[in-house]
């Protein structure tokens, strides 16, 4: 009987797998071939990386999505247009939103975080939140476009770590290459703009932001109200629009399903990226903790995931010993600041200039072609 690999989201990793499955179609031990499934609700895979440049005005939306349907259809993978809702571990069924179930003799999850609601009361009913991805696409838009209407007002970026403020960044000179008045403020905590980086960093953040004449405010958000962002130590903050940029959560329904997972939810995996307690998942990128060796939420780890992920599908689907997998314990962080200009990070090393921006986007205009996005 022919064997099912369900691959459940298109992201950073499971792009690397369809395109290994073009190369190579997946095989049991005897070389008959699997049945392989990508469950995934977008026809797109947005690469996070290069949506700052986006906002700034540098690239066209098509530069940064890799299509998924034809890198599915390139490697013989069926494609199932829809959100999986549940996992049935017993019966190896994944639910979906359309009402189809999937059966699967091994399945991949890599569906990326959710955000998390529960830390900015308000935010669901008020402001435009990072993820889902595709919601921010459309929803950030039209918040600009509704902003550029309104004259001299202020807009709120909730959120201090690389994402929201590249995003404040990006913003900024949006609005300045449009000669818009609007007055963009970044609420970052008080612990400053990216403190998970070095301190380097943050002060070389703080100098492209005055640059920028976007308003820092160190404090924590405590809610966001229709007009108003309401601060821990005092007044609400006039906002005239908010995009909350605040942390990610794992998405409920593999926990629900059974599947162990860490203190915050996410799907515990080993050293061949398979889940700890059922050996038949596999997961990976921000979806997913590798107990052993937990490294930060972010694309890169999950683009690096991609290779030894499709290498260790094809040793199980030939009934062979996976391969423990190491994931590197730096990244390379190349910050967007607005302009074609860029800050990079390796470990304490901190550089910046016009020519780290040149250096990012030949990285990820090299990536996007390999997956065929739009040059
Ligand atoms: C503005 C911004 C800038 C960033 N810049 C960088 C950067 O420069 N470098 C970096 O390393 N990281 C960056 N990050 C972080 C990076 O986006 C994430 O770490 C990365 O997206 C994680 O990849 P992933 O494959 O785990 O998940 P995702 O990229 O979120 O992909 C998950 C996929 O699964 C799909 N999916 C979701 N739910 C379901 C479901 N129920 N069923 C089926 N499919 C589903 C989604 O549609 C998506 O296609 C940035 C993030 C943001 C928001």
């Amino acid at each position: 009987m022919t064997r099912r690999l369900l691959l459940i989201g298109g992201g950073h990793a499971h792009v690397g797998v369809l395109a290994a499955l073009g190369r190579e179609p997946l095989r049991d031990d005897d070389g008959a071939p699997w049945e392989v499934t990508l469950v995934s609700p977008y026809e797109r895979q947005v690469y996070s990386g290069m949506l700052p440049g986006w906002i700034a005005g540098h690239y066209r939306i098509e530069q940064c999505v890799i299509p998924l349907r034809p890198l599915a259809q390139r490697a013989g993978v069926r494609y199932v247009q829809a959100h999986a809702t549940g996992l049935t571990l017993a019966a190896r069924t994944v639910q979906t939103d359309i009402g189809e179930t999937l059966p699967f003799d091994l399945v991949s999850i890599d569906i990326g975080p959710a955000f998390d609601w529960a830390t900015l009361p308000g935010a669901r009913e008020h402001a435009v939140a990072l993820r889902p991805i595709e919601h921010f696409i459309v929803a950030w838009q039209q918040l600009h476009a509704r902003l550029a209407q309104a004259g001299t007002v202020p807009a709120t970026i909730v959120g201090g770590g690389a994402g929201g403020v590249e995003i404040a960044l990006a913003w900024a000179h949006r609005a300045q290459r449009e000669a818009l008045p609007l007055r963009l403020q970044l609420v970052c905590g008080r612990a400053g703009p990216v403190p998970t980086l070095p301190p380097a960093v943050g002060a070389r953040l703080r100098h492209w932001l005055a640059r920028s004449e976007v308003r820092l405010i160190e404090d924590e958000a405590a809610g966001v109200h229709a007009d108003a962002v309401q601060l821990a130590g005092g007044e609400p903050l006039p906002s005239a629009g908010t995009l909350a940029a605040t942390g990610a959560a794992a998405v409920a329904w593999p926990a629900q399903a059974g599947l162990a997972v860490d203190a915050r939810g996410f799907i515990a995996v080993d050293e061949h990226l398979r889940s700890t307690s059922h050996p038949f998942v596999f997961a990976t990128g921000d979806c997913a903790t590798m107990v052993e060796h937990p490294r930060p939420k972010s694309g890169v780890y999950a683009v690096r995931a991609g290779p030894p992920l499709a290498f260790n599908l094809r040793r199980i689907a030939a009934e062979r010993a996976p391969q423990r997998y190491l994931p590197q314990r730096r990244a390379l962080y190349l910050l967007a600041t607005g302009p074609q200009h860029a800050i990079g990070v390796w470990g304490k090393l901190v550089a910046e200039g016009d020519w780290v921006w040149r250096w990012k986007d030949w990285i990820d205009r090299r990536f996007m072609a390999m997956y065929g996005a739009e040059a």
